[in-house]
């Protein structure tokens, strides 16, 4: 009935974490089967990548990995695991030395040096830029990240690495308390697998497609936080997610007014978007929103202040807000005429923090399971400067990498209960006879404007509380009848596959709300405008999720602050403004320091 493919090393997910870790795992002399749904560096968000962050040669003279790990700790209000972010700090120039040698070139400033750019959030300029790999990138859709996943695709062919794309992860499979593998569908040939391996490494992304505004690609949709869940591994940080405050982005020459043409940054202390952390405009743009200050599409406007700037932007940007009036791959819209003198822009949910939880050696809470990339939660906290996911999905899919292959070198053999593949295929088709009964795109679409309707920007008690029992209304309806399921099997696999995703939705935005209604507090990118304040006496914790027999159930642990918090002595940045004289949600960035 199933395909069986057994191996030391399982990764899913084919972005930069999935990659890397495929190519570490290889190295450390593991036999390693990569299961991607879609293609290879097409299919998630590695290739929209911008920016790199890493202290290196190339940066200021002061500056130091241990300021970058103040940095990042800082921004994500100090909610981040303390031992990952010093191994980001002191491991991302590696990473990007490896880079330069497979192949990627680094942009240049006309001297000759590497250019760096000092992005918000950052005490230090130390932000490099790709030179894309192809010499017409934007024509393709992509920025210069293709070039990361062009140079880690090159690398994967020199290996003898089993690559299965479009195949999508199920569920996890467990023997005596190890995941052993894990099931998944063949979307081409609507066959269902199961892997048998030492070693499980997650790298499958974020969830933010709770969210139908979103920017991340449409295979983000949770899947392997979900099979986690299911498999009874902690989860942590669930209830956020970054920003971005306009999906048409900030063109030179142009302001960002609400729906009454004012300018309404100005009164939140803010000069002008393109230097403030995200976070700040988000909050803004969120204020604006829920006090009724903008369109009945919850939008509001870019006015060209300056027509003749418009030739500094890249052409092919304009070209995109022509065409999906929106930069992003997870959202499109009506095109704009970037010919008029005002178009229509509004946030859309960026990359989520949340995620699979784990420790220095990217190990979750169950042997044999390993995460690293955006399916890792908890990692830098509740927001981050610019430029340093992109370095985790390579810092720690490399760990993840060799630590599973380490991992899948010290035992002999695992096998599979087959009682739980069995589970695993009858759940995956009474989730499709489910959903294809209810319409899977009309579920999906409950779910994201439950999720755009109570846990946008700005969330309260009542909106929360009010999308959570909606969102357990779609559960209820949406329950599997494993009993019931039919002898049929699904027609067709990308549909399976689609169900599934939907169902995971579900799953991903119900611990979203639950969590978000916990956290009495604002930190970092999370905002709640019945609680303002960032509260360090009571909120310096993160949300842990897990199941107690199949509900979700929420606990709190508390940070460890081992190399920095935030009663460090402080310098306040004139980056982060006072809003209205309240306390910022953000913390402000650390006065520079050793910290180990
Ligand atoms: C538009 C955009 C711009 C960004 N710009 C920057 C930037 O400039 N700097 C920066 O630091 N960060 C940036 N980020 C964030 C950064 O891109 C991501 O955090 C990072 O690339 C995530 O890498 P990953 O390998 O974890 O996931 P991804 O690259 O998203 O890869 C996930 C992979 O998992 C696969 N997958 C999903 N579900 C399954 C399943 N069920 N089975 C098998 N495979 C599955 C997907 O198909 C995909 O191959 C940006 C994000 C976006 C969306």
């Amino acid at each position: 009935m199933y395909t069986l493919i057994e191996t030391d090393v399982i990764i899913f997910g084919g972005g930069g974490a999935g990659s890397r870790a495929a190519i570490e795992a290889y190295d450390h002399g593991a036999k390693v089967v990569m299961a991607v749904k879609g293609k290879v560096g097409h299919s998630g968000c590695t290739p929209w990548v911008g920016t790199n962050a890493a202290v290196g040669p190339w940066s200021n003279e002061n500056d130091r990995p241990e300021y970058a790990m103040r940095d990042l700790l800082a921004h994500g209000g100090f909610l981040g695991n303390q031992e990952l972010v010093k191994i980001l700090a002191n491991d991302s120039a590696n990473r990007i030395f490896e880079l330069q040698d497979w192949g990627v070139e680094l942009a240049r400033n006309q001297d000759g040096n590497i250019a760096i750019n000092h992005a918000p959030g950052h005490t230090f300029a130390r932000n490099l830029t790709l030179k894309p790999s192809n010499p017409n990138p934007q024509k393709d859709g992509y920025p210069p990240g293709i070039a990361v996943m062009d140079a880690l695709r090159g690398q994967l062919k020199k290996r003898d690495i089993r690559i299965m794309e479009d195949v999508a992860l199920v569920d996890l499979l467990k023997t005596d308390g190890r995941v052993v593998g894990a099931t998944a569908i063949d979307c081409n040939t609507n066959k269902f697998i199961v892997f048998k391996a030492k070693s499980t490494v997650l790298a499958t992304g974020t969830y933010s497609h709770v969210f139908s505004h979103t920017t991340v690609s449409l295979y983000e949709t949770g899947d392997g936080q979900a099979a986690a869940f299911r498999a009874g591994a902690e989860l942590i940080d669930m209830e956020n997610t970054q920003y971005i405050p306009a999906r048409t982005g900030m063109p030179p020459g142009t302001i960002l007014v609400n729906a009454d043409g004012d300018r309404f940054l100005e009164r939140y202390g803010i000069d002008g978007c393109k230097r403030m952390a995200k976070e700040i405009t988000v909050r803004a743009v969120g204020t604006e929103i829920r006090e009724g200050r903008c369109t009945d599409r919850g939008t509001m406007f870019v006015n060209v202040v300056d027509p003749m700037k418009k030739d500094e932007w890249d052409p092919d940007y304009w070209d995109r807000l022509e065409k999906n009036g929106s930069l992003y791959p997870g959202y499109t819209d009506q095109g704009i005429n970037t010919a008029a003198d005002q178009f229509e822009t509004g946030p859309l949910a960026h990359t989520t923090t949340g995620g699979l939880r784990i420790n220095d050696r990217c190990e979750a809470s169950i042997p044999g399971l390993y995460a690293a990339g955006a399916v890792a939660g908890g990692v830098y906290g509740h927001a981050r400067p610019e430029g340093f996911t992109v370095m985790i999905t390579l810092v720690l899919g490399c760990r993840a990498g060799r630590l599973a292959a380490e991992g899948a070198r010290s035992i002999d053999e695992v096998s599979i209960d087959e009682a739980s593949a069995d589970a695993s295929f009858n759940r995956a088709r009474a989730v499709y006879d489910v959903m294809a009964k209810n319409g899977i795109d009309e579920t999906r679409s409950k779910i994201q404007s439950t999720m755009h309707e109570y846990a946008w920007v700005i969330k309260d008690r009542s909106g929360l509380e009010t999308g959570l029992r909606v969102m357990k209304e779609i559960v209820f309806a949406n329950r599997p009848m494993t009993q019931d399921v039919t002898k049929i099997m699904p027609a067709d696999g990308f549909k399976w596959a689609r169900a599934l995703e939907t169902s995971n939705l579900l799953l991903t935005a119900e611990m979203m709300l639950t969590g978000a209604l916990e956290r009495k507090e604002s930190r970092g990118a999370f905002f709640r405008a019945d609680y303002p304040e960032t509260d360090n006496d009571n909120w310096l914790k993160n949300i842990i999720y897990n199941q107690l027999h199949g509900k979700v159930r929420v606990s709190t642990a508390a940070v460890d602050l081992r190399y920095c918090g935030p009663d460090d002595d402080r310098a306040v940045s004139p980056q982060w403004p006072r809003i209205d004289g309240r306390t910022r949600a953000i913390p402000t960035l650390a006065r520079v320091g050793p910290y180990n």
